[in-house]
Parts: structure tokens; C-alpha cells; sequence
């Protein structure tokens, strides 16, 4: 490939100018190395064979130019885009659909297999313009003669070394035969085994071959950390970690829209400027909450994977994967909304003891290390705040001498001293106090339910102070709980994860000292450890769920558990509660 093509822009190109707007709207800017190089090939009209590895575009390196090629007058199959997996099939599609967003009467189709034949042959039959599936469902639609492939004019293999492991070959070989003489071909891989290439020969014509080098070390400036899930939940660890990191803007993955507001909602709570980016957002406040950010009035989203997708903000320095990806391909794409344009960034994760082997996964697929690391412990947090506060005042006292009203303070405090009520040592004092009542300079140990816990003498398997089982509410764990009453219920859209994430966090409790929620319409029981420390309880009466006070209570009322059958077990074992236990999960 010539090398002045490497300044080309997307509107050099001769895409739709509805591509262009939406490209703009989507935040792409410059054309990736692959979209550099195939777009105009297949724009001319050439057959691609395209080379690179993950993560580097190839969706609309093939993508953009094969919309370019739709008339959306014809209703009919216009483009077929083959991928291995039915998440792939979803992202291109998704993808396309984002693309081709500001084009009239071009719609996207995705077929794979497990799913309901109905509504995909619905979607087919109104002769959506673009189709993409999976080889097997492929092949039973075209069979079932619903897939029709006469009009078609432009055909991909996605991910072909992927079709190649999982056995597809075959299967595509059959679709293609479908795939009218005339229809301009594509095939991209990461890899180009010779199965492939071989592949490529009976199915493009004349191909031009592009090859994009990996990048490893651009990749290598995302640096990759890991910590191991324990001894606080992952939402405690989140706000430490924060409190800690000097990050420019930060992006935090988690796995559902719930969450994204959940998780948001509790570090705005303790003071961030978070914000969340989900699917609920129409794509006005979507463009506005990435604005913000870039503006810096935002420095935390909290998003999902599909939202997050083409985020590029040059100011991201940390990715956090609060939930890890649901497949190993977008963890390649979330740490590549940092480290962007060359910048150095930070990706760092929260696993889960089974999920340790997914760490290799990720070391393979970025070629580059993670390493392991500890989220700061109460007593590390404590200096950390206590020599934050020195630096800010002795950074405070040199700005001081230009302060408009230093020499009243000064004045003022003279004259307090010289009352001689209070000393320089008590003045300094209160204010500190005052300061600090939000964010105490002293932390408590961590888990200070363990602590109540290790009051109980007894506690034991054996032990034989405890209580017969009866009383302690018949469960198998070893925690005596109260029962509580809060002023939120399902009318103010409560579930037992937002309770959960609510008193884990603001009582710094690990949800598995959190017992069983039972939701009333205005009111909910909740079971917390006997013995709450007083500041506990004050903490917990203030704290908010869903924006409405808990006004936490003891409560007379009992809990009442529908019987269930036993739940699979977890890493915690059968001891675990059972009630809101997946709502609890997700912030421990
Ligand atoms: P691949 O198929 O090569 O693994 P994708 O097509 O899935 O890569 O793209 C990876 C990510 O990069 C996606 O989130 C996509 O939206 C984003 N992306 C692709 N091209 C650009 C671009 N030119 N500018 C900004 N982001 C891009
Ligand atoms: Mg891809």
C-alpha cells in the first residue's frame, strides 16, 4: 500500500455522507491502519484479504465500505456478514447498526442458532438490507429458502481463524456457494493460517492483500493490574482505589445497565464525579455524557460494554473492570479506551478466584503482563488521607499570603487567642474535626463486622455458646442477626441489590454479613448483625437508597422466607445467605 494513504480521513473517503455524520457523531476520527487500507479497496471495488489483529477496527474496515454499496430502495439482502460466535454475530451487527444509524431504510438482521426461528425469519422476510449470522443458522435460513442471496453484493468472513477452530469450514463453504458471482467478497481474520488462505483463494477474486503488523507495543503502554477479590466488597475496593489513584478520567466496566446506575449512584455518594453510560440514554444524552467527561465536569463513567464501545477520550488514564467482560474479545476492547493516542494508561481488574485463569487469557491476547496488586487497607487509606490533608495545607498556607482575607483570619484569631477561651492547639482541633467528619482521617480496621463478630465468644464451629439453630433464624451461617426496618421499598423502585450496595458501602460491611431482604411496597426487613456499633447505626439511619433516607430501625417483625430449594453453591460455600444473594454478589 502506498504510504499517502496513511493521512487519509473518513471524509476522504467516499462514504454516504449519513456514514460520515454518524462516524462524527460516534467520535471516530482518524481511520485505524486496516480501515486506512481496505476502505478505499473495497470502495474501488476489490475483493480483501485483511490481516490484523484484534481490536483494531476490522468491523468498519469492512463495515463502512459495504454500506456505501446499499440501495435502499431494494428490499433485499444486500450484504451478508458470516462470523463465528452469536456475541459476534450481536457485535457486529450492533456495530453496523450504529454505522449505518443516519441511513434511510437500511436495517440489520443478526441470525444465529438457540434462538427462536420466528422472529429472524420475520426480520429476513421484510427484505432487511443487511444479514449477519452464524454459519449453522446461516445455512438452515438459506435451506428454509428465507435467506435469499440473489441481490446480494457484498460478502464478509469475519473472524475467519475463529470459524476455522470451531470447525466451520465446511458450513462455510456451503454458504458461500450461495453467493452470487457478482457480489464483491471480504475475508478478515487475526491470524491467516493456511486453512485460510487456502479458503481465500476459492472464495476472493483477485484479492489485495492487507497486512497490518501487530502493534504490541503501543499495546505494551496499557499497563495491567490485578486484584484478587477478598476481604472488602469490590465497591469499597473501587472507592479506595479511586481515593488513591491520581487518574485524569476514569471508565469502569460493569455488566448490566443496573449496575451501571447502581455503582455510579454510590460513588457520587462518596463524593466522585461519576456519571453512568448506559443503554438508557438516547444517543443525545449519551453524546452528552461523553462531552462532560471530555469537559472534565464528568471524571468517572460507569458503563457497559455495548455503550462503551468507540469511546475514545484522549483523557481516559484508567479502565476498571469492575465485573470482568463476558468474553475474552471486549476485555481487548475496554483497555483500548485508555492509552489512547499514544498516551499511557492503566487497565486494572477485579477478579474472582474462578476467574483467575481468564488472567492468562488476557495476558495472550494484549501480549503483555498483569500483574497482581492490593487494594490500600484501612490503615494505608488513613496515612494516604492524612498526608493529603498535610500537603493541601501546606499548599493552603503558601497560597495563603495572597488570600484577600488572611489578615482578617489572622486578626480573628488573634483575638481569640487573646480571650484565651480556646488554644491555638483547640481551634486547630475543631476545625479538623469538622472537616473530617465525612471522611475521617482514622479509619476504622477494616471489616468492623468481623470485630462485632469476634465479641461473640464462641463462635466457632463448636462452640457452645451459640444459639440452637432455631433461634438464629434456623440459617446455617454463624452471624446472629436483628431485624431491621427501612423506610424504602418497591415504590421507590428498591431491589435487594440497591439495599445491599447501600449498607455495604456506607457501613463498609461485606454483604455476607448482610442476612436476608424481604421488600414491602413502602417499607423493607433486612437482617444486619446483632450488636451494630452506634456509629454504624447512625451512618446507616442517613444513608440513602434509590434517593430515599433508609431511616434504619430495629423492628419487631421477622423476615419471612418463602421456602426455596437449595441454590448451587459458590465459592462461599452452602453457608452463604440466600436471599438477594445474586443482587449481593455484585458489590462483594
Ligand atoms: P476488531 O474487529 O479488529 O477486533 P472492532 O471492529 O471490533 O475491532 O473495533 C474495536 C473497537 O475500536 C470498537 O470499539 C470500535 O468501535 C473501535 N473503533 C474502530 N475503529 C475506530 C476508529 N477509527 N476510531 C475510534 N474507534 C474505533
Ligand atoms: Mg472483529
Amino acid at each position: 500500500m502506498s504510504k499517502t494513504q496513511s493521512s487519509l480521513s473518513f471524509s476522504d473517503m467516499a462514504l454516504p455522507s449519513a456514514v460520515l455524520e454518524q462516524l462524527n457523531a460516534m467520535g471516530f476520527e482518524t481511520p485505524t491502519p486496516i480501515q486506512q487500507q481496505s476502505i478505499p479497496a473495497l470502495l474501488e471495488g476489490n475483493d480483501v484479504l485483511g490481516e490484523a489483529q484484534t481490536g483494531t477496527g476490522k468491523t468498519a474496515a469492512f463495515g463502512l465500505p459495504a454500506l456505501a454499496k446499499i440501495d435502499p430502495s431494494l428490499k433485499q439482502t444486500q450484504v451478508l456478514v458470516v462470523t463465528p460466535t452469536r456475541e459476534l454475530a450481536i457485535q457486529v451487527a450492533e456495530a453496523l447498526e450504529g454505522f449505518s444509524k443516519k441511513m434511510r431504510g437500511v436495517g440489520v438482521a443478526t441470525v444465529y442458532g438457540g434462538a427462536a426461528f420466528g422472529p429472524q425469519v420475520k426480520a429476513l422476510k421484510q427484505g432487511t438490507s443487511i444479514v449477519v449470522g452464524t454459519p449453522g443458522r446461516l445455512i438452515d435460513l438459506l435451506n428454509k429458502n428465507v435467506l435469499q442471496l440473489d441481490g446480494l453484493k457484498v460478502a464478509v468472513l469475519d473472524e475467519a481463524d475463529e470459524m476455522l477452530n470451531m470447525g466451520f469450514i465446511e458450513d462455510i463453504e456451503t454458504i458461500l456457494k450461495g453467493v452470487p458471482e457478482t457480489a464483491q467478497r471480504a475475508l478478515f481474520s487475526a491470524t491467516m493460517p493456511n486453512a485460510i488462505r487456502k479458503l481465500a483463494k476459492t472464495f476472493l477474486n483477485k484479492p489485495l492483500n492487507i497486512q497490518i503488523e501487530a502493534v504490541a507495543r503501543e499495546k505494551a503502554t496499557i499497563k495491567q493490574k490485578a486484584w484478587k477479590v477478598q476481604g472488602m466488597t469490590k465497591m469499597t475496593a473501587l472507592t479506595r482505589l479511586l481515593e488513591v489513584t491520581p487518574y485524569q478520567r476514569a471508565l469502569i466496566f460493569v455488566r448490566t445497565r443496573q449496575d451501571t446506575m447502581d455503582v455510579a449512584e454510590l460513588l457520587q455518594r462518596s463524593g466522585f464525579k461519576a456519571s453512568p453510560l448506559s443503554g438508557d440514554l438516547n444517543q443525545a444524552q449519551r453524546e452528552q455524557t461523553v462531552s462532560q467527561l471530555r469537559s472534565g465536569h464528568i471524571e468517572i463513567l460507569v458503563a457497559t460494554d455495548v455503550v462503551a464501545r468507540g469511546l475514545d477520550v484522549p483523557e481516559i488514564t484508567h479502565v476498571i473492570n469492575y465485573d470482568l467482560p463476558s468474553d475474552t474479545e471486549s476485555y481487548v476492547h475496554r483497555i483500548g479506551r485508555t492509552g489512547r493516542a499514544g498516551r499511557s494508561g492503566e487497565a486494572i481488574l477485579f477478579f474472582r478466584a474462578k476467574e483467575r485463569h481468564l488472567l492468562r487469557h488476557y495476558e495472550r491476547l494484549t501480549n503483555a503482563p498483569v500483574e497482581f496488586f492490593e487494594v490500600p487497607n484501612a490503615n494505608q487509606l488513613s496515612q494516604h488521607r492524612q498526608q493529603q490533608l498535610l500537603e493541601k495545607l501546606q499548599a493552603s498556607m503558601q497560597a495563603d499570603s495572597a488570600h484577600a482575607d488572611s489578615d482578617k483570619l489572622k486578626k480573628l484569631l488573634g483575638q481569640w487567642l487573646e480571650s484565651g477561651e480556646l488554644s491555638a492547639e483547640d481551634i486547630a482541633l475543631a476545625l479538623l474535626t469538622e472537616q473530617h467528619k465525612q471522611r475521617p482521617l482514622f479509619l476504622k480496621e477494616d471489616r468492623p463486622v468481623r470485630e462485632m463478630r469476634s465479641e461473640r465468644p464462641g463462635r466457632n464451629e463448636r462452640g457452645d455458646k451459640r444459639k440452637p439453630r432455631a433461634e438464629r433464624g434456623g440459617r446455617a451461617a454463624d452471624i446472629d442477626f436483628d431485624t431491621y426496618k427501612i423506610q424504602v421499598g418497591k415504590e421507590h423502585g428498591a431491589r435487594p441489590g440497591d439495599i445491599v450496595g447501600a449498607i455495604a458501602n456506607e457501613a463498609s460491611m461485606d454483604s455476607k454479613y448482610i442476612g436476608q431482604i424481604q421488600l414491602f411496597d413502602n417499607h423493607a426487613l433486612v437482617q444486619l448483625p446483632k450488636g451494630m456499633p452506634k456509629d454504624v447505626m447512625h451512618v446507616l439511619k442517613k444513608a440513602r437508597v434509590r434517593q430515599q433516607p433508609m431511616g434504619l430501625e430495629l423492628s419487631d417483625e421477622q423476615v419471612k422466607r418463602a421456602p426455596r430449594p437449595p441454590r448451587d453453591r459458590d465459592a462461599r460455600g452452602p453457608k452463604r445467605r440466600q436471599a438477594g444473594k445474586g443482587a449481593a454478589r455484585r458489590f462483594n
